[in-house]
C-alpha cells in the first residue's frame, strides 16, 4: 500500500465535551523503570498514541541505529536522553547529539540515526501517525538494507 498520492486526514474521533478526569492510562512514564523493563538494547517502546502524537522510546546499543528512512506527511524530533547520537541528513548535513539536546527534522529528509558513543543511547521520538516510513539508503554512509520499503508505525 501506498500513500503517495493521497494527503494525510486526522480525525479525531474522541472529544471531550467538558472537564474529564484522567482515564487508564499511564499518567507518569518514569524512563528508568522503562529501561529496566525493557531489558538490553536494542529496543522501543510506545510511549504516548493518539491522533496527532505517537511518542517512542527507542534505545540503542553503540553502533546501533535506525534503518535510514524519510517521512511525507510530518516533521519529526526527538529528544536525547542518554547516549551520543549522530543524524546523517539528505545533503550532507550531520548533527550530533547528547543527552538533553533536540533534534528537528522536517519531512522530507532521510535520517539515518546511529549510536555513535560507548554507552547505551536513549532517544525519546515525536512522531505523528499514521507515520509512514519510506526506507532509503544514507546518501552519507551508504548503510542500505533489504527489509520493507515502507511501514507504517
Ligand atoms: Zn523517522
Amino acid at each position: 500500500m501506498s500513500t503517495v498520492e493521497s494527503p494525510v486526514t486526522i480525525a479525531i474521533t474522541r472529544l471531550a465535551l467538558g472537564p474529564t478526569a484522567p482515564g487508564a492510562s499511564p499518567l507518569l512514564t518514569r524512563i528508568g523503570e522503562v529501561v529496566a523493563q525493557m531489558g538490553p538494547a536494542p529496543w522501543s517502546k510506545r510511549i504516548i498514541a493518539d491522533e496527532r502524537n505517537l511518542v517512542t522510546l527507542i534505545a540503542s546499543p553503540p553502533g546501533g541505529g535506525n534503518r535510514p528512512h524519510w517521512h511525507r506527511e510530518f516533521d519529526e524530533w526527538w529528544v536525547v536522553l542518554g547516549g551520543r547520537l549522530q543524524w546523517e541528513l539528505t545533503g550532507g548535513v550531520v548533527v550530533n547529539a547528547a543527552k538533553d539536546d533536540i533534534v528537528w527534522v522536517p519531512r522530507g529528509t532521510v535520517h539515518h540515526i546511529r549510536n555513535v558513543g560507548d554507552d547505551l543511547s536513549l532517544r525519546l521520538a515525536v512522531a505523528m501517525p499514521p507515520a509512514w516510513h519510506i526506507y532509503h539508503p544514507c546518501e552519507q554512509c551508504g548503510f542500505a538494507d533489504d527489509g520493507p520499503r515502507e511501514w507504517c508505525a
